[in-house]
């Protein structure tokens, strides 16, 4: 069979999607390859094609128990004879299956990673043909990326000890270009086809929202999607109980999921959403990896989430067969704080030397601090995400909440100066907020004890209201005027750019929404 009849008569499928064909060609012909590809959109089929075409064995290296399991309940569905060997086998189980495997009766075998340098393993592997070996999630690898593994970098070593090496193929849906570079060097591609589709999911509207009341607005929001799949995303697990506990309170179909739960309710709940008996999915990060619902037709997050890697695995849940969908961040200052007492105690950090934890924290908070800028960019949200992924378009979308949005010019360069001049003036010792407080004319003990009362800058802005000062200081931090340590003091200092508009050489414009161009008043009131 060519490839075109493995995918009809397999698959059922009668084209391949973007991207597929290249590097099924680039496999088959024995080149590496690596695939970027979002969530969703078909990277599996990339080594299971060439796999029923070749002869040997191909091995899926996959970091999840319940991907495995999926994969090979999808394959065996299909026909294909395909076997997971992991930790959820018992030790007969186990013993049979390579036995099978080693009679040739799977083309296909998923396999995590712990299990690749067990002698039972590689006694299999050196007795059979190996003639690919495909990598899923392959962002695991990289300590840059959100979820490394450890036992990720063990893929090489086993490779190394075939007799003959494998055609490698690498898949992620998450690529910064670090973690590309990362993927190439640490697996020791040669010389892959590499195909990226893209991060743009046109039919997904983005908005960005800071609301008084968040519940509120997040009813509001689902009220006006009656009978439409939503995932509500919480922080914590705390959270989750309360949102889904007062929806179903006042009459809405929700469910809920987190780590927290039994592994039957987490199982039951997650059945409940995917075949539409509840339509509200409030949950933890802990949910969606694997979850294969086209119709989701919306994604809120409640809370901000820890990093935009994130943000957009979650919201690349909604509306995967191409429809519209809506995605709505509720950004509250309190999810800053909550995202870096995360930082601060994340359990897998504690175990790392402390130079490696440092290293990691700041690199985490420098995550956070892109997520939070997001939240207050008045640029167009598609254009902030896809650059941040690498990807550069053009910077007008159309389907985002700041493309739609009626923003007025606004000179801020005097107040840009005076935040520049009280950020310089004390030395570039102390946090945003006295900053603000002291530009403001705050008569707090803080402020005396910090002797920001006798600043020059004192109260030169007292006329301007502190979250118009908030905003002009977002922006400057992200138009990178200013910026902040990544350490757990966040301390302002000037960048390069600073001098040129202390100097007059520079003019500040900054967009906001129409009702808030007042700001200029401040100015005058001065
Ligand atoms: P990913 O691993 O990229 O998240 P999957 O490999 O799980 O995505 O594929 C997502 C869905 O798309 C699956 O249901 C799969 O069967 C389907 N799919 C993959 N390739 C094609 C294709 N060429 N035509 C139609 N559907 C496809
Ligand atoms: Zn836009």
């Amino acid at each position: 069979m060519d490839k075109h009849q493995v995918l009809r008569h397999y698959f059922g499928y009668d084209s391949f999607r973007e991207g597929q064909e290249i590097l099924i060609d680039s496999i088959l012909a024995g080149r590496d390859a690596m695939g970027i590809m979002p969530t969703g959109s078909g990277k599996s089929l990339c080594f299971q094609v060439p796999a029923l075409m070749t002869e040997g064995i191909t091995l899926v290296i996959s970091p999840l128990i319940s991907l495995m399991k999926d994969q090979v309940a999808s394959l065996n569905q299909a026909g294909i004879h395909a076997a997971y060997l992991n930790s959820s086998l018992s030790s007969s189980q186990y013993v049979k299956a390579l036995a099978y495997a080693r009679e040739g009766r799977y083309p296909i075998i998923y396999v995590a990673p712990e299990r690749l340098l067990t002698e039972e393993f590689l006694d299999f592997c050196l007795n059979v043909r190996i003639s690919m070996v495909a990598v899923d999630e392959a962002h695991c690898v990289s300590q840059w990326g959100q979820d490394f593994r450890p036992s990720y970098l063990k893929i090489v070593d086993f490779i190394e000890k075939l007799p003959k090496r494998p055609v490698i193929s690498a898949f992620t849906a998450t690529a910064t270009k670090d973690v590309r570079e990362d993927i190439i060097d640490i697996l020791m591609l040669q010389d892959p086809a590499v195909v990226s589709t893209g991060y743009d999911r046109p039919n997904l509207y983005l908005s960005v929202q800071s609301p008084k009341d968040k519940y509120a607005t997040m009813k509001n929001f689902v009220e006006r999607h009656p009978g439409q799949c939503g995932i509500i995303y919480c922080l914590t697990r705390k959270m989750v109980e309360e949102v889904c506990g007062r929806l179903n309170k006042e009459g809405f179909f929700a469910t809920r999921y987190h780590a927290g739960l039994s592994d039957a309710e987490r199982r039951t709940n997650q059945d409940d959403f995917i075949y539409d008996k509840s339509l509200i999915m409030v949950a933890t990060n802990a949910f969606g990896m694997g979850i294969d619902k086209s119709n989701v037709r919306y994604v809120i997050h409640y809370n901000m989430p820890k990093n935009l890697e994130s943000y957009y695995q979650e919201v690349g849940r909604c509306s995967r067969d191409g429809e519209p969908g809506e995605c709505l961040l509720l950004y509250g200052g309190q999810d800053v704080i909550t995202n870096q007492m995360f930082i601060e105690s994340n359990q897998d950090n504690q175990e790392l030397d402390p130079i490696t934890r440092k290293l990691v924290e700041e690199r985490d908070r420098e995550r956070l601090k892109k997520m939070t800028y997001y939240c207050f960019t008045n640029d167009c949200l598609r254009d902030y995400i896809l650059r941040y992924f690498g990807e550069y378009k053009e910077n007008y979308c159309g389907n985002c909440s700041n493309c739609l949005t009626g923003f007025e010019t606004v000179d801020v360069t005097d107040i840009a100066k005076a935040m520049i001049g009280c950020t310089e003036t004390s030395r570039q010792r102390y946090g945003a907020n006295v900053i603000m407080d002291t530009l403001h004319g705050a008569n707090t003990a803080k402020i005396r004890n910090y002797g920001m009362n006798e600043n020059p800058y004192y109260a030169v802005l007292s006329k301007v209201p502190v979250y118009k000062l908030r905003q002009v200081m977002n922006h400057l931090l992200l138009k990178e005027y200013l910026s902040v340590t990544n350490d757990e003091y966040a301390i302002v200092k000037l960048t390069q750019k600073a001098g040129a508009v202390l100097n007059e050489e520079e003019t500040i414009l900054m967009k906001m929404a129409k009702e808030e161009a007042v700001i200029s008043e401040g100015k005058e009131n001065r």
